[in-house]
């Protein structure tokens, strides 16, 4: 299956960036987007930094060689950057100049919420923009999969899996924080993972006593030796919890903070898949024409939303999981 799109709109070239923090999986999308233009006989230029490098025109040509092996790797070849003056009247049309002068015909950006909002300042003011959610904390509200929640899930259940061999020895209780930026969806994940005595997310609030030493009392009554408290970053002081866990309970307590570690490695097959077919959507949408769109993942397919709308959609934690989380750890 050999299929060139007709490119109605005549796109000769087409940009690609990474903005925002950076998920696994960013390399197989871009590899994915300058393969899908190679086989569409359309230039790829690779735009280093973000938004930063568009408005210096900071970029590389991108070749289905360039990308070679990038499907395994963690990180993004074209950097990141959060890039402030872009924000401004005068940021934003520096980097429309430098897409008319780049001869860009189509621009897919490639990270978060702020990043869809760059992408609609540029379509708004003429340049054909098509966005790709990658975020590891899966908090984009117009689609259930954004790229990097997968492997960030897989990194966090690796490293509990390993702490609770030893906490386990040891008949401790491990506070493990996770990131989020506000949202549950990657705790509740890990939690239901490695069967987590108690879960603290940002949705809802918590009741120490009853969702902490309720559930580490019940647990010691049933016969359990070893605790793992997964904590949503932001919600509360996790070290200062895990402190309070220690003196009401009596059960030694360690914590362990996760941080930057769950952003980076090899992406899993999941990521590599997602990354892929959005790459690959996402030119194909260039060249029929869309803009102003992000890529979207919704009920098993792949689907163009309006930056617009997408931005305004909410995703409230799901709460059969939150269920499942809660009901199984006994
Ligand atoms: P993450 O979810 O990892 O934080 P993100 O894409 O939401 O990713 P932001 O730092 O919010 O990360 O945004 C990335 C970049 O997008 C910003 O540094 C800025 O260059 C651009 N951006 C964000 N908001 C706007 C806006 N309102 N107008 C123009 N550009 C924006």
């Amino acid at each position: 299956m050999n299929s060139i799109l007709p490119n109605p709109n005549g796109i000769r070239r087409i940009g690609v960036l990474t903005s925002g923090g950076d998920a696994p999986g960013m390399n197989a999308a871009v590899r994915a987007v300058a393969r899908t233009c190679e086989k569409n006989n359309i230039e790829c230029i690779g735009i280093y930094r973000g938004y930063s490098g568009l408005i210096r025109s900071d970029v590389v040509p991108l070749k289905a060689r360039t990308v070679n092996n990038m499907t395994s790797k963690g990180g993004t070849m074209l950097y990141t950057a959060r890039c402030a003056a872009f924000k401004t009247e005068e940021g934003l049309r520096q980097g429309v100049d430098a897409c008319k002068y780049l001869g860009i015909g189509g621009l897919i950006t490639i990270g978060g919420d702020g990043t869809f909002r760059g992408a609609e300042k540029l379509a708004n003011a003429g340049i054909n923009t098509v966005a790709i959610p990658a975020t590891i904390d899966n908090d984009i509200g117009c689609s259930h999969y954004s790229i990097g929640f997968d492997t960030a899930a897989n990194t966090a259940i690796e490293v509990i899996d390993k702490l609770s061999d030893t906490m386990q020895s040891h008949e401790r209780a491990s506070v493990v924080e996770v990131m989020g930026h506000g949202a549950g969806h990657l705790a509740v994940y890990v939690g239901i993972s490695v069967g987590a005595t108690a879960i603290v997310l940002p949705e809802g609030g918590f009741d120490f006593e009853r969702d902490i030493l309720e559930r580490i009392r019940e647990g010691k009554f049933n016969g359990k030796h070893h605790f793992i408290i997964i904590v949503s970053e932001g919600v509360t002081d996790t070290m200062a919890l895990a402190e309070r866990i220690q003196r009401e309970t009596g059960v030694e307590t360690r914590t362990t903070i996760l941080g930057h570690i769950q952003r980076g490695g090899s992406p899993s097959a999941r990521d590599r898949v997602m990354a892929s077919r959005m790459g690959h959507f996402a030119v194909e949408a260039l060249l029929k024409g869309e803009t102003n769109q992000v890529v979207c993942y919704r009920d098993s397919r792949l689907l163009l939303t309006p930056i617009n709308e997408a931005l305004q959609m909410k995703k409230p934690l799901d709460e059969y999981m939150r269920r499942v989380s809660y009901e199984l750890p006994i």
